[in-house]
């Protein structure tokens, strides 16, 4: 059955992603919006982007526009920029020729993180009508990301709350295509459009107090509720990485039976089919926590006091563990694997571990430094100056990092090849003192111990 443009009247068919491509959405709809209004509410998706990119390129989230995860782009005090993807940071490509013309017709030094990278860079480059030509290449060398993150997130602003808005009335319109079109919905149309003002249609909710009904083997990363209550009042509420969660009351219809809707949504899906992508959950009757502007209003306040953690850095957090769970699964499998092998074997399957733990060592050895300077304030000049360059950026070398911090690096590694070998030894290695080790204490402890001891040695006595 054809249908029309829920905003105009015009035919619809436009095939709108229902959740946002970009958010790992892959369900469209032909039904909805007519391809003018589609294409207008676009906007919507860029202001939730702009405020939750970071976390789609953290999660590996990709947009079922793109073949593969889009990386996010951060600049470094230094100016380097980098690509962080899942927990991956890699040097990011130069900019295109076209928008660095002092680079045209002259040779450069151009820093990548890999030769498919380089072979991209140049092959897009060609097509844009400049001609790359290799003329040497240097030893390819691990880069170091000497962070941290500054993350300019906007949240709540005017924008992402439209985009809620327009999210909620979109998924009441699939489900209820008829109420969709009734004239009690034409305030929230008009506000999705821009032109009427936010007042209280949308708050924000405290997500503790929102239960899921998904079972733990699927994934969800989002969710959108319609609900619709006795009397027609219609709502939805919408939740974004488990902790960003709103709801924005959208006007009342008729002849709908009181029921709860719920899609959960699991982003990282890679493509459509029953119970991978989205799970419904359908309850006649039911209700959920939609909380009140003035609630909302509270919890915001709370979360600004410092009262309530704040939902960004629990989504950091619950990132963070997932990545650390995965990379301690892979080391355990590998140490487990190595055991009973030859002494030269197990050596090996060490060295390569540490080597790909690189980055994190580096935070360690940034985190217990910067600490110790930070705790130190009546330390002379030049011995800060010398504590500050052993996790000193510098961008003209192929690690990114100075002679001292690269030296640093190294005596670190040792440090922390020590400590696993030590609790091997103990019969101490298991997934929590490896995760301590990853990315706690104790493995801030055993990098430091080493770079600390050098550099007492070094000092006049
Ligand atoms: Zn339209």
């Amino acid at each position: 059955m054809s249908r029309k443009c829920i905003i105009c009247g015009k035919p619809a068919g436009s095939r709108e992603h229902l959740f946002p491509a970009a958010f790992g959405g892959r369900r469209v709809s032909k039904k909805i919006y007519c391809e003018a209004h589609n294409n207008a509410l676009g906007i919507h998706v860029v202001a939730l982007l702009e405020a939750l990119e970071y976390f789609n390129a953290a999660l590996g989230v990709r947009s079922d526009h793109r073949r593969s995860p889009k990386p996010y782009e951060v600049e470094v005090e230094t100016g380097e920029r980098f690509h962080v993807l899942r927990d991956q940071f890699d040097i990011a490509p130069p900019r295109p020729l076209r928008e660095t013309p002092e680079l045209v017709e002259r040779s450069a030094t151009l820093k990548f993180s890999s030769k498919e990278q380089f072979y991209e860079w140049a092959e897009s480059q060609r097509r844009d009508g400049y001609k790359v030509q290799k003329i040497s290449e240097s030893k390819f060398e691990k880069q170091y990301f000497s962070g941290p993150i500054k993350l300019s997130m906007e949240f709540g602003n005017e924008e992402f709350r439209r985009a809620i808005a327009y999210l909620g009335l979109t998924y009441l319109a699939h489900y209820y295509p008829d109420a969709a079109r009734q004239s009690g919905l034409e305030s929230i149309k008009l506000y999705v459009l821009g032109e009427e003002p936010v007042e209280d249609r949308v708050w924000w909710v405290d997500p503790h107090k929102i239960t899921s009904c998904v079972s733990g083997e699927f994934k969800a990363t989002h969710f959108v509720t319609v609900v619709i209550e006795e009397g027609g009042n219609s709502y939805a509420q919408v939740g974004f990485f488990g902790n960003l969660c709103l709801t924005v009351s959208l006007g009342s219809v008729q002849g709908v039976k009181p029921e709860c809707v719920t899609t959960y949504i699991n982003s990282t899906a890679e493509s459509a089919a029953p119970d991978i992508d989205v799970i419904v959950d359908r309850e006649l009757g039911g209700g959920i926590h939609l909380g009140s502007p003035e609630q909302g209003k509270e919890y915001l306040s709370k979360v600004i006091g410092g009262e309530i953690a704040h939902p960004v850095s629990q989504i950091l957090k619950a990132l963070d563990d997932e990545h650390l769970n995965a990379e301690v699964e892979g080391i355990r499998r590998r140490l487990d694997d190595a055991q009973g092998q030859p002494k030269d074997v197990r050596e090996n399957v060490l060295v390569e571990i540490v080597d790909e733990q690189g980055q994190r060592i580096f935070n360690h050895l940034h985190t217990g430094i910067s600490e110790l300077i930070e705790r130190n304030r009546d330390f002379p000049a030049h011995i800060r100056a010398r504590l500050e360059e052993l996790i000193a950026p510098d961008s003209d070398s192929p690690s990114g990092l100075s002679d001292a911090a690269l030296t640093a690096l190294e005596r670190g590694k040792i440090g922390f090849a020590n400590e696993i070998s030590r609790l091997q030894e103990n019969g101490q290695l298991t997934d929590e003192t490896l995760k301590l080790l990853l990315a706690g204490g104790l493995g801030c402890a055993a990098v430091l111990r080493p770079v600390l001891d050098d550099f007492q040695a070094s000092l006049p006595q």
